[in-house]
């Protein structure tokens, strides 16, 4: 658009205004000839006319010249209003920017409202790279947050769940099962002799044989259940809507699998085994809490344990 065009849009606002402004001078200065006109009458006939003309001297000019001062006011002040908007405008985006960065062809801008245009499109610009900015924060942090919650959550390294999420779970799951009267099974599983495991191959070769059993036992549970490390070479397990005869089913499935697999001892070709010993406790309709059912657990895993070890127990001794 070439600046120096006389077409009225492309002239600066002030000039608009000026031009604006100008026109309102029109009606005194209608005025004023009037006045002028009215002399020259009280020259030509001064009877007949000495009343008009006193009116128009006395009300007139002074209204006359009132107008024109308040209308010169008025366009004042309000281009000093625009200027003081484009310098504060100027100010911001500098502000935004750095000092030095406003660019050349903006500063060069003789239309205010022009310049404030260029000013308010380059930040909102800059604005949307912030919130675009802030939205990556936000997905980095949600990220974060994820990471987090899954820190707190799962045993590093076992990757199930911990002791504490899983009690936690198991309450929800045995208010669940209460409130629909489904059953709920769990199983306690324990490494046998796993301290003379250690012993004879070393705690890094324990730490994998507790990485394998982990394994074994996600591998070899249902999909609705929920396997935890619940201490040292410790295993919890929720099976929801399990019987104690279903819960049997998924232990001696797990124990037979432990039995099978050969552990790799890290020494040459020396391959070992390991067992487990479980104790199978569940929910099928009578009043307990979630530690009566742990405890019902654990006292069939003593069970196995004092019976000979490797094998699942479910049901209390006599
Ligand atoms: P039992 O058959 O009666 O369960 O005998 P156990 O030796 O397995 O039981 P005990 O409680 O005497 O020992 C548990 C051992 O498990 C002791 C500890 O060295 C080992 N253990 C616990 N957590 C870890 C672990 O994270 N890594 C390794 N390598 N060993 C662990
Ligand atoms: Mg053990
Ligand atoms: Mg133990």
């Amino acid at each position: 658009m070439p600046k120096n065009s006389l077409s009225i849009s492309n002239r600066t606002l002030s000039h608009k205004l000026l031009i604006l402004y100008a026109l309102m001078f029109l009606l005194p200065g209608g005025f004023l000839l009037f006045v002028i006109w009215d002399l020259m009458q009280v020259v030509q006939d001064p009877e007949s006319t000495v009343r008009l003309t006193g009116l128009s001297l006395r009300l007139g000019i002074p209204a006359a010249v009132l107008m024109s001062c308040s209308a010169f006011l008025l366009m004042y002040r309000s281009m000093h209003t625009i200027r003081k908007v484009t310098e504060e405008a100027g100010d911001f985006y500098r502000e935004m920017h750095g000092a030095a960065s406003v660019p050349a062809d903006v500063t060069e801008e003789n239309d205010e409202v022009q310049r404030i245009s260029h000013y308010v499109t380059d930040m909102i610009g800059e604005l949307r790279r912030k919130i675009n900015d802030v939205d990556q924060y936000a997905q980095d942090l949600d990220q974060a947050n994820k990471k987090l919650m899954e820190v707190a959550v799962v045993d590093g390294m076992t990757q199930l769940y911990n002791h504490k999420h899983i009690r936690n779970l198991l309450i929800t799951e045995l208010r669940r099962a209460e409130r629909f009267s489904h059953p709920l099974g769990i199983m306690m599983i324990d490494i046998d002799d796993f301290k003379t495991f250690n012993d004879t191959y070393g705690h890094l070769v324990g730490d994998r044989a507790l990485r394998d059993v982990s394994r074994i036992i996600r591998n070899n549970v249902r999909t609705v259940d929920v396997p935890a490390r619940y201490g040292g070479e410790e295993f919890l397990v929720i099976l929801p809507e399990a019987t104690i005869d279903g819960g049997v089913l998924v232990a001696e499935r797990v124990r037979q699998a432990v039995e099978e697999h050969v552990f790799d001892t890290g020494r040459g070709i020396r391959k070992t085994h390991v067992t487990v010993s479980i104790g199978v406790g569940a929910y099928e309709g009578a009043v307990l809490t979630d530690s009566d059912l742990i405890s019902q657990a654990d006292a069939r895993l003593y069970e196995a344990k004092r019976s000979g070890k490797n094998k699942v127990i479910y049901t209390d001794g006599a």
